[in-house]
């Protein structure tokens, strides 16, 4: 059944291309580009984001292999490659032409034999160097054990090499970056030292794209974050354009006495006559709890409104004593990067984190699709 629920995140395809563009703009002609549609395109929708960039981007990135089955499902052919794939479900990785990130020796061996089960020769696969980050990857004393399993072997190709930058967004960090860069370039070559294929290099993320696009640009970047809009940089991020709008509706406004409370636990009491709105967004729909207690706020008639008292499951309350409003008014939860980012600094996080929480329940809306 169609979803009628009047909390809904708009999705700009327009402001999704511009920001393509912007990214495109700083590489060269032929490095290509791999589109990052982990944890539903960071809050967006995976499906729609990689149908409407089929015939924009060479490759797309998801997390896991459940996320790349939706792409494949939904039709998308590009090549997919999953960055956090699992021993127990390289069978289905394979069946759905997925291609993993190959990080230990383990996973290796469990591709290898999954290959050689589907019958199968020459499958794609990707090897992660570990270069600082200390999350997924190999490092140079596993270079041998790489080269002795994949020698003797026709089941996988490695077409690509890779590694990921811990700190690409933090000028501060350039001379541990380009440690990294160093290094990964180092592994790389001995990787090489004894394999047939060429595969090609990859680096950078959305920070890295602007930072490190001289040193490390390498035949592919991995674009996340900044197709979203957010360039993780204050003169970045307000020249790309604005993707995602969070926006709900004014479900019931009350006036209260002075005294009076408002919702769970009577966290909030009035000092005089209050006006308050009630919004059907909660902490279920992935706003956050700790934008209680004016902490968050939201826009409605172009002015910002405080949240009182606690955030619920389901609705939120506001303080609209100063705004004109009704029954049924827009409300902005989340306006732009720039209310985005503002929030996320009121509750010690990131964009990121804002906008892959936006929970399910919420209504996408497409549009200039
Ligand atoms: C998530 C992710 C990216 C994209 O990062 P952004 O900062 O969103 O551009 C790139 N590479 C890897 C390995 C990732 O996990």
């Amino acid at each position: 059944m169609e979803n009628s629920h009047l909390t809904t995140l708009e999705i700009d395809f327009n402001a999704i291309d511009f920001n393509l563009s912007f990214f495109k703009k700083k590489l060269k002609k032929n490095t290509k580009i791999l589109v990052v549609v982990k944890a539903f395109g960071y809050g967006s929708d995976a499906i729609e984001i990689a149908k409407h960039l089929v015939s924009k981007v060479d490759y797309f990135a998801v997390a896991y292999v459940e996320e790349g089955i939706a792409l494949r499902v939904a039709g998308i052919k590009t090549p997919i490659l999953v960055l956090h794939p699992q021993k127990q479900n390289l069978d289905k990785l394979i069946k759905y032409q997925l291609e993993p990130n190959i990080y230990s020796i383990s996973v290796l061996n469990g591709m290898i034999e999954s290959v050689e089960k589907a019958g199968l020769s020459s499958y794609p696969i990707h090897i992660k160097f570990n270069t600082g980050l200390n999350r997924l990857g190999f490092s140079e004393k596993d270079i041998n054990m790489l080269h002795a399993i994949l020698k003797p072997q026709k089941n996988v190709t490695v077409i690509s090499v890779f590694s990921h930058i811990a700190a690409s967004e933090d000028l501060n960090e350039r001379e541990f970056t380009l440690h990294q860069i160093n290094l990964f370039n180092v592994l790389y070559k001995k990787l090489m030292d004894e394999l047939e294929e060429i595969p090609f290099k990859h680096m950078l993320n959305t920070s890295g794209i602007i930072n490190y696009a001289k040193e490390a640009q390498f035949d592919m970047v991995r674009l996340g974050i900044g197709l979203y809009g957010f360039g993780n940089d204050s003169i970045v991020t307000p020249l790309l354009k604005n993707v995602v709008v969070l926006k709900s509706i004014i479900s019931q406004i009350h006036t209260i006495k002075k005294g009076d409370s408002v919702g769970y636990n009577r966290a909030y009491v009035a000092q005089k006559t209050t006006k308050t709105a009630t919004i059907p967004i909660g902490h279920a729909d992935g706003y956050s709890r700790q934008f209680g207690n004016g902490i968050g706020f939201v826009y409605i008639n172009n002015k910002k409104a405080q949240i009182v008292g606690n955030v619920c499951m389901d609705v939120i309350m506001v303080d609209v004593t100063n705004i004109n409003c009704n029954e049924g008014d827009e409300v902005l939860v989340y306006k732009n990067q720039n209310h985005i980012e503002e929030l996320s600094e009121a509750i010690k996080t990131i964009p990121y984190e804002l906008l892959t929480t936006i929970s399910q329940r919420v209504r996408r809306v497409l549009k200039n699709c």
